[in-house]
């Protein structure tokens, strides 16, 4: 396999993982988990989102978030915005990076932010001009890349043609999410192909969530088509708001494991992301779906002796 030999890992188990959360997370528990988190090697925390507390009561302390967490050298902490309201916020605070939001799919996009798409672009270009007097990078993710709730599968033209005009408006860094887990490997293979040949300047990343059991597969196969930023969550926490039966975004420490065993360079500890994860599982009292969590890494099991069995 001809892979790219560095991987850059985007920890979102702050933004992503702990807005599904019901029970408030104290300030001070979420700035230790992402104090953590910095010791682990990873190089990008999606630290909160600057959305309506209303909305989303869990990330009403985004702004103390920010603010309260040690800042580790190399380490890019952004935040996520879903309008210009809250990258006005989030711009009030010290952060490296805003990432902004816009779903491919019309209906759910009007359902979502009450915004067609071509009224979330222009709002993205308003966001885009202000975090660029502050000289703060901006990237976009795409929602709903691979396939919507309310529409069904996504063509990659569609996901290409939001690609051109994020492209025309100044954005260089898009992330495609398969916000649902609905991508297979080789629906990501085609859509990431077609992406990269059309837009060789763009860094892409991709956004998976494990719903359905292929979120590292699907990692392959954006591998193998050059793909080189992944975002993960520690513990594979998080769900998905619009499809209740979904699990959380593939987990760091399984997306880790992978990587480094097949030679890849991340730069991230896999142990470590495993100790934040364990610290998140005694505050919320439940496991989270991390294989390597449960089960160990290849190093630790190879220590232990057993009896043999298949
Ligand atoms: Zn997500």
């Amino acid at each position: 396999m001809n892979l790219p030999n560095k991987i850059t890992i985007v920890e979102v188990g702050p933004r992503d993982g702990f807005q599904m959360e019901t029970v408030f997370i104290p300030t001070e528990k979420k700035v230790e988990i992402i104090n953590a988190i910095s010791r682990t090697g990873v190089r990008i925390v999606e630290t909160t989102s600057f959305v309506n507390p209303r909305v989303i009561p869990q990330m009403a302390d985004a702004a103390e978030v920010m603010n309260g967490i040690d800042r580790a050298p190399g380490v890019r902490y952004t935040a996520l915005i879903p309008n210009l309201k809250g990258a006005e916020r989030a711009l009030e605070s010290e952060l490296d990076g805003l990432r902004l939001v816009v779903c491919v799919s019309e209906s759910y996009n009007q359902k979502n932010v009450g915004k067609s798409v071509e009224e979330s672009l222009l709002e993205l270009e308003g966001v885009l001009k202000l975090a660029e007097q502050k000289s703060t990078p901006v990237d976009v993710a795409i929602g709903l890349s691979f396939g919507c709730p309310l529409e069904g599968p996504v063509s990659p033209r569609k996901v290409l043609s939001l690609v051109e005009r994020l492209v025309d408006k100044g954005f260089e860094e898009v992330t495609i999410a398969d916000t649902v887990g609905v991508a297979n490997p080789q629906q990501v293979g085609e859509m990431m192909r077609q992406l990269l040949a059309r837009f060789p300047s763009v860094v892409f990343a991709l956004h998976f969530h494990d719903t359905r059991g292929l979120g590292l597969a699907n990692v392959l196969a954006g591998l193998e088509e050059g793909v080189t930023h992944f975002d993960s969550s520690i513990g594979g926490m998080g769900g998905c708001p619009v499809n209740p039966g979904a699990t959380g975004n593939i987990a760091t420490e399984d997306l880790v494991n992978m990587l480094n065993e097949m030679g890849l360079e991340t730069g991230v500890d896999t142990d470590k992301v495993m100790t934040c994860s364990r610290i998140v599982q005694d505050f919320l009292g439940r496991s989270l779906p991390s294989h390597v969590l449960q089960a160990g890494t290849r190093a630790q099991l190879y220590q232990k002796s057993g009896p043999a069995s298949i």
